[in-house]
């Protein structure tokens, strides 16, 4: 059995813990590997060596640093498919699914690779007779990542490219579901000659990340997960004195008015609530379909979820691969059974799917609800699985303030051509990212990424400028440069500019 170990100071390490945890492949149900999960003393000796490079990486020029960014944009573009590969093997999703995470999370290298322009301070002149004022950005020093299981790449993308490119150097604690691919990227940086240490993986559970948390030379923390443990980790990291970026779970609504362009609503719809199983933080979870949308909506989403092709993440014919774990299995099977329970309808039921050849593999196939309402666990949860439920509302007012009551606010869509109800929309609903007939409105790089309420928990989004902002620290310069013979008395009140 092959045993996954950490990368630290440049190199694999197994470090010194025996603990092991078994890593699955979704679609056979078998275990395929087993990641080791460190010590305190494991997490140590990475943030050790983030902390020995820091002296050097933290001086090094910013072409430099870019150089290297831009050689491992090019090293994750020729190896996209190996990688896709060893996602689709530990996630379970498709490989054109997991091809496209890679493409997103080099979007976030190559906003790296311009970080010379990121970086570039203001330089006021005279600001006072003689006086000059500039500010720039430093490091802060090592930094950490923990991460979720459902983008192996593409989330720790999200921190680690700017991190560095700024000149901190990097603790990643990836999900020990699927940890391999972390492995993976940190070759790449290694060939990509980054230097030794600039870059570590740890791999472990709660202990791994409570080291991080605890640890003195930790700098900042960034966190993707759950909402609970982001809470945890937001408190935990802040109590340490840390800065602290916690993202955390999703329920995303889309509003769908009658005037919408019905097919195109169901078909984004679909994939939004289908593609990677439902396991993205911007899924579409609940459909809101606003007064006559409904009927015609729910008999398009039936059609197309039945037609949605279920299959291994490498069978080249599949469309949706399995859920991650049999206990996630389970969970989604449970939330459908309690939404039937609690008076749902069942539109298309994807309990009990089988797929030849994979029996025991994680499935279960897409599913849709209809007539779900607030006071239900299946719309009040966030399920994270292939379900998607229908409520049904009188008008657009009624779908934001259901929008608006829940206390997740991520992603959330609206599918019409009535640009006032748009306008309404986008200025009143309390989400942090907002499609206008885009279902999964993720933000390229160069924009940052952050949900609201219990989906964010810090003051910064993720990557672009404000991942910038937070990597850094401002310092700001105000210079004078006087005559060797000038003199001036001593003037005791407080300075203002002449
Ligand atoms: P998770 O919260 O279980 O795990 C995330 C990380 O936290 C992992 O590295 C895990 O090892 C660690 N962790 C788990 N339990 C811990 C504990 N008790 N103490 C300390 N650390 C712990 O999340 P997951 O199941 O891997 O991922 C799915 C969740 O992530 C969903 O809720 C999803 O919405 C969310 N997510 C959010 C975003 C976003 O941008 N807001 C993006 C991706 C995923």
């Amino acid at each position: 059995m092959q045993i996954i170990e950490h990368w630290i100071g440049g190199k694999p390490t197994a470090g010194e813990s025996d603990r092991l945890a078994p890593v699955w492949n979704p679609a056979t149900g078998e275990e395929q590997a087993q990641v080791r999960l460190a010590t305190v003393s494991d997490v140590d000796a990475a943030v050790q060596a983030a902390k020995t490079a820091f002296a050097s990486w933290g001086q090094q020029s910013l072409s430099n640093r870019s150089r290297v960014m831009f050689r491992l944009r090019d090293l994750v573009e020729r190896h996209e498919l190996e990688l896709a590969k060893i996602v689709a093997a530990e996630h379970g999703k498709v490989i054109d699914d997991a091809r496209g995470e890679i493409v997103r999370g080099r979007e976030v290298i190559e906003f790296a690779c311009g970080i010379t322009s990121a970086l570039k301070g203001g330089f006021s002149n005279d600001i006072s007779r003689g006086v000059d004022s500039y500010d720039f950005r430093q490091p802060i020093g090592v930094c950490a990542g923990i991460t979720p299981f459902n983008f192996p790449v593409m989330v720790p993308m999200w921190m680690h490219p700017i991190a560095i490119a700024t000149g901190n150097t990097f603790v990643l604690k990836p999900s020990e579901r699927d940890p391999s691919a972390s492995l993976f990227i940190a070759q790449l940086y290694a060939d990509a000659g980054l230097p030794d240490g600039v870059f570590n993986v740890v791999n472990g559970d709660k202990t791994a990340v409570d080291a991080l948390l605890d640890h003195d030379d930790v700098a900042a923390v960034s966190f993707v997960g759950s909402t609970p443990i982001a809470k945890y980790i937001h408190e935990r990291g802040q109590a340490a004195g840390k800065r602290v970026q916690a993202l955390g779970g999703a329920k995303n609504h889309a509003v769908v008015m009658p005037d919408a362009n019905m097919d195109w609503a169901a078909n984004q719809l679909t994939a939004a609530a289908f593609g990677s199983a439902g396991q993205r933080c911007m899924a579409i979870s609940v459909a809101v379909a606003v007064g006559d949308a409904a009927d015609e909506l729910v008999g398009l989403l039936k059609e197309k979820a039945e037609a949605v092709v279920v299959g291994a993440g490498d069978d080249p014919e599949a469309e949706m691969g399995p859920v991650v774990t049999e206990a996630s299995c389970e969970r989604v099977v449970s939330y459908i059974e309690s939404g039937v329970a609690q008076g749902a309808e069942p539109v298309v039921d994807g309990r009990g799917l089988q797929i030849e050849g994979h029996l025991g593999g994680f499935f279960v196939g897409p599913s849709v609800l209809d007539k779900v309402t607030p006071d239900m666990d299946v719309y009040k949860d966030e399920v994270f699985g292939p379900l998607l439920a229908v409520v049904r509302v009188d008008t657009l007012e009624e779908a934001i303030d259901l929008i608006n009551a829940n206390p997740y606010g991520n992603g959330t869509a609206i599918f019409t051509f009535d640009g006032g109800a748009v306008r309404t929309f986008e200025r009143d609903v309390n989400v942090g990212m907002v499609g206008v007939n885009v279902p999964i409105p993720v933000p390229t790089a160069h924009y940052s990424f952050g949900g609201w309420k219990d989906s964010l928990f810090g003051s910064s989004h993720i990557h672009g400028h404000e991942g910038v902002r937070f990597y850094t620290r401002a310092k700001v310069v105000t210079s004078r440069w006087p005559k060797h013979t000038e003199s001036q008395a001593a003037q005791l009140n407080f300075p203002t500019s002449s």
